[in-house]
Formats: C-alpha cells, sequence, structure tokens
C-alpha cells in the first residue's frame, strides 16, 4: 500500500498541497481530477521523490523510486536520441535485460529516428512504452490521455485494465472525467491543494454531477446563448 499522510508542499508563501492524507492499494487504479493548479502534477512530483515536502509518503519499499514508474505531462527526451537508444537507456538505468523493442512497439513509433523528430505525442507514446518496459508496481500516469490520437487512447486505456489485473497501483490525472470513471475505481477531486472530495465507483455519477453544479451554478445561464 502507498500511503500519503498529511502531506503538504508549498512554494514560498503559496501552499500548494495542505495535509493530503490518502491510499492507494495494489490492483486499484486512482483517478485524480481537480482544476489546473489544484496541485495535482506536484502531489505526483512529490510521491515521485523529486519534490521536497512536509508529511510522510510510505510504501512497502526501502526505495519506492526503484518501484515506481512515472509519466509526465510532457516527457523531457533527449533531441539527439533515438527513441530506441532512449528505451535502451530505460532498461540499463533499471539494470534490465534489452527487451525486443520492435515486438514491443504498440504505437507503430519510428524507434530508428531521433526524437527530435517526434510530434509532442509521440514523445509522450514514446515515453509510456518506456514506464512499461521498467516493470514497476506503482504507475503514475499524468495527463497520459492528452496530445494523443483515439487510436492510442484506445491502447494506453488497455494497457491499463492489464496494469490492475498484474496487481500494480495506478495512479493517473485527467481534465476529462469520462476517461477516468471508465478505467478507475476511485476518483479523487483536489481542489486548491486539498482533497475536496472522493467517489467509489457507484459515486462517480454524483461527483461528476456535483463538479458540474459547482463550475457551472448559473453562468450558462448568465451568458445568454440564442
Ligand atoms: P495541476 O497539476 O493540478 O495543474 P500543479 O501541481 O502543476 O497543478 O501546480 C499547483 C500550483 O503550484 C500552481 O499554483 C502552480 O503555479 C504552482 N507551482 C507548481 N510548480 C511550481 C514551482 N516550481 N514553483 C512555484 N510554483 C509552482
Amino acid at each position: 500500500m502507498l500511503e500519503l499522510n498529511n502531506l503538504s508542499k508549498r512554494y514560498g508563501n503559496l501552499k500548494v498541497l495542505e495535509d493530503i492524507t490518502l491510499n492507494f492499494s495494489p490492483g486499484k487504479i486512482y483517478g485524480i481530477v481537480g482544476e489546473n493548479g489544484a496541485g495535482k502534477t506536484t502531489m505526483f512530483r512529490c510521491i515521485a521523490g523529486l519534490e521536497s515536502h512536509q508529511g510522510t509518503i510510505s510504501s512497502p519499499y526501502l526505495c519506492l523510486r526503484n518501484h515506481l514508474g512515472y509519466l509526465e505531462t510532457n516527457p523531457m527526451i533527449m533531441s539527439l536520441i533515438t527513441g530506441w537508444e532512449y528505451l535502451k537507456l530505460q532498461c540499463i538505468s533499471k539494470k534490465i535485460g534489452a527487451a525486443n523493442f520492435e515486438a514491443q512497439n504498440i504505437f507503430n513509433l519510428p524507434l530508428n529516428q531521433y526524437a527530435e523528430t517526434y510530434s509532442t505525442g509521440m514523445k509522450k507514446k514514446l515515453a509510456f512504452m518506456g514506464v512499461l518496459l521498467r516493470k514497476n508496481d506503482i504507475i503514475i500516469l499524468d495527463e497520459p490521455f492528452s496530445g494523443v490520437d483515439i487510436q492510442s487512447n484506445i491502447i494506453i486505456t488497455e494497457m491499463i485494465e492489464e496494469m490492475r489485473r498484474l496487481g500494480k497501483t495506478v495512479l493517473i490525472s485527467s481534465h476529462i472525467f469520462s476517461t477516468l470513471s471508465d478505467t478507475c475505481d476511485e476518483i479523487i477531486l483536489l481542489s486548491k491543494g486539498k482533497v475536496s472530495n472522493t467517489a467509489q465507483k457507484d459515486g462517480f455519477a454524483n461527483l461528476e454531477l456535483s463538479m458540474k453544479q459547482n463550475i457551472l451554478g448559473n453562468k450558462l445561464k448568465k451568458l445568454n446563448i440564442q
């Protein structure tokens, strides 16, 4: 179990995360939603050990980082390495033997080309392949569906289902509620750095409704669209 206890984070005077206490179990998919700036990426970066923080993050592992796969929203990939070299580097850093990348090239990426020739979506897919290759137990996917085509969305959704079957703990953020409600076991709503709501599958519809009401209020009436 991955446990966050009173996780808090500040940038100077700005409180970005405030007393987040959450548990994430193996074999479950967790969706994290919230407006831009709610703190989703910061929470992920804290879990990935990339940010200092207050509070504790505990797991059954001696070194959580060695068991954690993290797909960033906009993965940084060096320009002058090929897709193939990027994947090889992922394997070397995790001390796993090089796999047959062509056989595992589920997104049909041009692995012999330099990453600088890749589009944003292609870079994301390459980074996603890297996460899969590293065979970690805890997977964080920050906006995995944004910027990639519909075919890739279908593949990524299936891969996430496979991760559940393999007993991995998966945390996903998305701006699109329906992509999470289809996939997740639990959805957590972050608002201004705090957990403002959590819902299990049978409560997703109510959560979506209350989010809609909070977001829209009487804005549509005020617009008076005709
Ligand atoms: P989300 O992923 O939910 O959109 P973020 O975690 O990226 O939100 O950002 C949360 C807040 O923290 C925002 O107000 C953002 O401007 C701020 N923030 C993020 N990173 C930094 C940083 N390195 N320095 C200062 N403020 C930051």
